[in-house]
């Protein structure tokens, strides 16, 4: 049997590395566990109505348009700019989001609460790095209760005391005192920030760039779940009996997960202390249109902890595509800690409050949805707890000792986007071929 390079996962990481070995003319091999490539980057048709797995859109900083990402076959036309409509629902309203700089649209009592309390906002310590005091310190006690702590709680499935400030990095707006003013006057500023603008494809789903990354690979084995990697031997085994012994592997699976499969014992104990959310995400082909207040919201954001989901998102306000006249294509995710996931019928029941809820926001009326199609992401946003770093660089180096290179946002466990995870894939396997 002669070493392969091996790329274990196939979603846009897993792809990316694929394409990568390929041109540089590698004996490569990519197992993929599902029947097909794409990862969370899949898109599902049903009928006249298009679901992503959930929300999933294109924000690039080092490419300037798809057609530059490297390896993924694209043309610009295939694709639309869009620029973002997204709301927090706080105080019984719809306010532009990032709610932190849009303070002035809430309803006045509430304003006044929040304004009061950001001018008595605590200083934040300086050597301060938890999540939690970061907001408060930055926003106010008010607006930290009323709407960020909640609203991260609830997606991440986590206190945030438990979470350091890297756990939301440039993805988070920060605490400008400049944008947090002009947004208690209202003054309708909009700033630009890293997601003000996103492609999205004309037809079709995000899976137009997974399609795009899985052009013309010529090694690709799908239905290979990986159940076993003997580190000494440098043998994967999949659970339908297949053994491939790997060179250099480039692995997407999540970290935790990827070192419970090697069963050594320092992985594992490293691995025991990582943590991370699960998201599930129901997709709801719906009757008739969203009701005027939706009527372009692309997504919202829901901060209450009486209502279970955390994020609503109509993907045919970003693209008429994506379901048939006088239908709307939406999707609706909720977090539930990592662990608990695999509770006992916990979809079947979240689905039945999801729509209740819908039902009580008068968003959606269970009568008019026509269709309902959920995806799992069991593993969705990983925590960075302050032993993050210190456990993952552990883990990495002892992986990369039998040339184990991970690849991607679970790979690496970290809280990044599909361009940093395809470029991970790149810079990692050029770094070795
Ligand atoms: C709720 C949510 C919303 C998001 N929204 C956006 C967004 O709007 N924009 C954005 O840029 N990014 C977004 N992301 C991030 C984006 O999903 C990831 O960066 C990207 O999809 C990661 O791709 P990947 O290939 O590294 O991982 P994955 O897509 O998870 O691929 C890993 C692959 O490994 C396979 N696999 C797992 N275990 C095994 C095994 N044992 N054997 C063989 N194969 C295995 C899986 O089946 C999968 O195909 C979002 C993520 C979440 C959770």
């Amino acid at each position: 049997m002669s070493r392969k390079w091996l790329v274990a996962g196939g979603g846009i990481s897993g792809l990316a590395a694929a394409q990568c070995l390929q041109a540089h003319d590698r004996d490569y091999l990519l197992l993929e566990r599902c029947p097909a490539v794409g990862g969370l980057t899949r898109t599902t048709q049903v009928e006249d109505f298009c679901f992503d797995y959930t929300g999933h859109f294109l924000h690039l900083r080092r490419y300037p348009s798809p057609a530059q990402i490297p390896y993924a076959n694209l043309n610009d036309e295939d694709w639309e700019t869009v620029e973002r409509k997204s709301y927090f629902l706080a105080g019984g309203r719809l306010v532009t989001a990032p709610i932190q700089y849009h303070l002035g649209e809430l309803p006045d009592g509430l304003r006044a609460e929040c304004e009061t309390s950001y001018d008595a906002r605590p200083k934040a310590d300086g050597d301060a790095t938890g999540f939690r005091d970061f907001i408060v310190s930055g926003f106010g006690q008010a607006v930290a209760d009323h709407f960020l702590i909640p609203q991260n709680e609830k997606t991440m499935a986590t206190p945030l005391s438990r979470l350091s400030i890297g756990a939301v990095k440039r993805f988070f707006p920060p605490p400008d005192e400049a944008r947090i003013r002009a947004g208690f006057a209202n003054r309708g500023e909009r700033f630009a920030e890293y997601n003000t603008t996103f492609w999205y494809p004309k037809r079709g789903g995000i899976d137009v760039l997974t399609r795009g990354l899985a052009h013309g690979l010529k090694s690709v084995a799908a239905n290979q779940d990986i159940s076993n990697i003997d580190l000494d031997r440098r043998i994967v085994t999949t659970s339908s009996g297949l053994a491939v012994e790997w060179e250099k592997m480039f692995p997407s699976i999540p970290l935790k997960t990827l070192c419970a499969l090697t069963k050594d014992p320092q992985l594992t104990t490293a691995a025991a202390k990582l943590s991370h959310s699960a998201t599930i995400s129901f997709n709801f082909g719906v009757r008739g249109k969203l009701p005027n207040a939706l009527k372009d919201a692309h997504w919202v954001y829901v901060p209450d902890r009486d209502i279970p989901f955390y994020r609503f998102g109509c993907y045919s306000n970003i693209s008429s595509a994506m379901s048939s006249p006088g239908t709307s294509a939406v999707y609706v995710e909720v977090g539930v800690p990592g662990e608990k996931i695999d509770g006992v019928d916990i979809v079947g029941k979240t689905q039945k409050d999801v729509i209740a809820a819908l039902e009580r926001l008068g968003w959606i009326k269970s009568e008019d949805i026509i269709c309902a199609v959920t995806h799992l992401i069991r593993c969705a946003y990983v925590h960075h707890t302050p032993d993050r770093d210190g456990l993952v660089e552990e883990i990495l180096s002892r992986l990369n000792t039998f040339g184990i290179h991970p690849i991607g946002r679970y790979g690496l466990w970290d809280y990044v986007g599909m361009e940093d995870s395809i470029n991970s894939a790149l810079t990692t396997v050029e770094a070795h071929v």
